[in-house]
């Protein structure tokens, strides 16, 4: 495409259409230019037709909650590679994925969606995922640009956070994704310091293009702009979905008064049009089903985390007489709901998957939601298992849902009541855990394995099973800590203003700090196998160190082992984290060999940010290079100097040292800050509503009550069985913006019928009815 000669003939409207999207999914061209078409895709691609229609049949991959647990960035590549070619077959030529948010607090609901709670794992994995679709010539998206993680009045939240955080947890691995050059980055709902990331000037402009060079699309999350004008003066090229005209007069008057200038929106567009010029392409060949069902299974089986192995009770052999229970294992979760559910080439249940196995075992349900029904099924369970040598316990939580966070780490009492109830009665237990993160597990000392298996796409039953019976020897380990409960959390959570009072102590980071016991900590995961470390060696090259580790699979079955090197401030000048994730390999080990693998530290492991003075620094001195299993699991330490261009002090703090439960004052969070918390804005009452309100503000007015009822009775129109699903989307219904209601609606709420709400609900009836029935 001449770009030059495109922007030179399109007339000033047409350049303006062209920076909001043609309906759901696609980009606008105006006469012959062609459309770019987007789809979403964490986990497989999600090609639907509107907003709500489901998608067309694709590879179901292990959620990026799972995957993460591979620490495998040639797994990512291939699954990013996967999915690009079948984006490619069905013409879709963006990608919305990866995820790259940070797991702050396990409740988030979209965690699934995740990589991790370390910034530099999920931004290494992002990346692979990125080279992985871009080879296919589609384009990637990373989202959601940035500190999006809450869902809770996910389209209001503030997320107040210092500099240092911003720059060292959230933005990292977005910083790091963004080396893959990702054709676009999506902003997030939220507000990040007290600005909508649609309009955030410091994240779409200082950090995005005058600090990493990125020069792709800067896309919003569909329905996040609030204020068209200035989020194109803010940096958003590209407006999604289609608003259908709801920004249209706002746009031409700024650009009469002088308030938007050409050259702003020539940038933005030639953006586009370069993105068309990269990515356009008609569907094209084919992909090989058979194949990416294979690289399903393989990731699956790389991404499942042995937690428990009592005495090696696992692997099971046939010759064991096993019991099954657990309603789970008939149709356990393998994806979760929202934007991101991929419509599965093939599902089969656990049960299935020991049938594929001819594995045969005994079958209890074991529990269901029904009290009385639930009593009876665990008799039931306990009388039939009685002559078995092992019972393995479905359980696991309702496949999680995009807007709704998760309430608690608690698996259903009905399920903690049958473990219980089996071990009690003595019977040797193996927990398989199908659910999107951690779960509080008040059983752990009683059974004797624990499998997390999570939602682990269409081949996941099958790769679990193996594990069980040795056909796989398990190699993933936690990309997230599973708390003991969230008592000890105190993250502020779920707010429209949401305080990171914590700063850069979330996950391990904390529990170290602050000395909390956790129940499986970041980077723990077992293998069948017995595998032994050797002192470490460190050789320095350039700026960079190679981390030479020597490793002993004492057992005859070959094994993978992840190991992971941390980086330890010691300089005592800086406040930092114990230790933070600064290199990682996955190793393969032969039965009964020694070998020796060598890890490179990432250049930035001894970066700051240094907020005073705008800019990242190191800080000169003593840093330990540790060589660990896990977080809690070191194997060797080691001192070296790092020269750094830091000679001051960065201090936070005294309560920062060991950041406890509460322990954090407003007092201290502002010194952290840097300036005074932001009072909390009120809710808007009647005759302040706007666009920008929601139906949950409106209620108390009748047209609100009549827009709620009808919202859910939409919701429940859609048939959603699942609890979960179907709370998630009244929540949504009800909570977002009624300018983002316009273009999420597929054009059923037009712009006008919003305007005439807004007017109806503070208290202009007349008028607002006259806007409604406006053509
Ligand atoms: C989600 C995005 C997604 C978009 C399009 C939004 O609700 O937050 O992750 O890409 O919808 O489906």
């Amino acid at each position: 495409m001449d770009i030059d000669k495109t922007l030179a003939y399109l007339t000033a409207d047409e350049k303006l259409r062209m920076l909001s999207g043609d309906g759901m999914w696609h980009t606008f061209g105006v006469g012959e230019l062609p459309r770019v078409r987007m789809s979403d895709g964490p986990n497989g691609l999600r090609m639907t037709e509107g907003a709500t229609t489901s998608a067309v049949p694709a590879t179901c991959y292990p959620t990026p909650s799972m995957l993460a647990n591979s620490w495998d960035l040639a797994l990512l590549y291939s699954i990013g590679s996967a999915i690009g070619k079948e984006a490619t077959a069905m013409g879709v030529n963006l990608l919305l994925a990866p995820g790259l948010n940070i797991k702050r607090n396990p409740l988030g609901g979209r965690n699934f969606e995740y990589f991790s709670e370390d910034p530099y794992l999920s931004g290494e994995l992002g990346k692979a995922f990125v080279s992985g679709v871009q080879a296919t010539g589609v384009g990637a998206c990373i989202k959601h640009f940035a500190a999006n993680n809450q869902e809770d009045k996910r389209m209001y939240s503030d997320s107040v956070i210092d500099e240092r955080a911003l720059r060292e947890l959230y933005l990292k691995p977005f910083e790091i994704a963004a080396e893959a050059e990702p054709a676009a980055v999506m902003c997030a709902y939220n507000k990040v310091n007290g600005e909508y990331c649609s309009q955030n000037e410091y994240l779409l402009k200082k950090v995005l293009r005058d600090d990493w060079g990125y020069k792709g699309v800067t896309v919003s999350d569909w329905g996040a702009v609030r204020d068209r004008v200035a989020a194109l003066n803010a940096g958003l090229d590209l407006e999604m979905p289609d608003s259908y005209g709801l920004f249209e007069d706002d746009l031409r008057s700024a650009v009469e008064n002088g308030e938007i200038s050409a050259e702003t929106i020539d940038e933005s567009l030639r953006r586009i049009l370069e993105l068309t010029d990269n990515v356009y392409l008609e569907p094209y060949g084919d992909f090989d089903a058979d194949g990416h069902d294979r690289l399903s299974y393989n990731a699956a089986a790389a991404s499942i985390v042995l937690l428990k192995n009592e005495n090696g009770f696992l692997p099971l052999t046939k010759a064991v007489k096993v019991a099954v229970c657990g309603a789970l294992a008939e149709n356990s979760p393998i994806q979760g709901g929202g934007s991101s559910h991929v419509t599965a080439l093939k599902t089969y249940s656990p049960l299935d998957a020991f049938a594929r196995r001819s594995i045969e075992i005994e079958y209890y349900r074991g529990y269901s939601d029904n009290p009385k029904e639930s009593e009876r099924l665990r008799y039931e369970a306990l009388d039939g298992a009685s002559d078995c040598d092992a019972v393995i316990v479905y359980a696991g939580v309702a496949a999680p849902s995009e807007g709704i966070d998760r309430k608690d780490l608690d698996l259903p009492s009905e399920q903690n009541e049958l473990i219980n109830a089996l071990t009690s009665a003595g019977h040797r237990v193996v927990v398989v855990l199908t659910c999107p993160g951690p779960v509080r597990m008040p059983w752990i000392n009683r059974v004797r394995a624990v499998l997390y298996s999570g939602l682990n796409g269409q081949n996941g039953a099958s790769a679990t099973v193996d594990v069980l019976y040795g056909r796989v020897n398990p190699r993933g380990k936690l990309a997230e800590t599973f708390p003991l409960d969230t008592n000890g959390i105190d993250a502020d959570f779920g707010g429209y203003r949401t305080l990171y009072r914590e700063s850069l102590f979330v996950g391990y980071r904390r529990y170290d700090a602050a000395e909390q016991r956790v129940l499986f900590p970041f980077g723990h995961g077992l293998s069948f196998s017995v595998i032994t470390y050797d002192a470490m060696r460190i050789k320095r090259i350039g700026n960079e160190y190679d981390v030479d580790v020597t490793l002993t699979n004492t057992s005859a079955r070959d094994a993978y082992e992840i190991v992971q090197i941390y980086v330890s401030d010691r300089t005592g000048r800086v406040m930092c984290p114990k230790k933070q994730l600064a290199g990682f390999g996955k190793i393969f080990i032969e039965g009964k060999t020694t070998t020796t693998a060598t890890i490179r530290i990432d250049k930035r492991a001894f970066r700051f940010f240094d907020a005073q003075n705008g800019k990242f620094a190191v800080a000169d001195g003593e840093y330990k290079i540790i060589v660990a299993a896990s977080a809690t699991d070191i194997k060797s330490e080691s001192s070296i100097h790092v020269d750094g261009d830091f000679f001051g002090k960065n201090e936070f703090p005294d309560s920062y040292r060991s950041p406890k439960l509460g322990t954090i004052t407003d007092e201290d969070f502002e010194a952290v800050l840097g300036y005074p918390i932001p009072p909390e804005t009120p809710r808007p009452q009647k005759g302040e509503y706007t666009l920008d309100s929601c139906i949950n503000d409106i209620k108390k007015t009748l047209v609100g009550r009549i827009a709620a009822r009808t919202a859910v009775r939409r919701a429940k129109e859609r048939g959603m069985s699942d609890g979960t699903a179907r709370e998630a989307i009244i929540e949504s219904a009800l909570n977002t913006p009624l300018s983002a209601v316009c273009s999420m609606s597929d054009g059923a709420m037009s712009p006008n019928a919003a305007r005439g709400i807004v007017d109806m609900a503070n208290g202009k009836f007349f008028k607002g009815l006259k806007s409604i029935i406006k053509k």
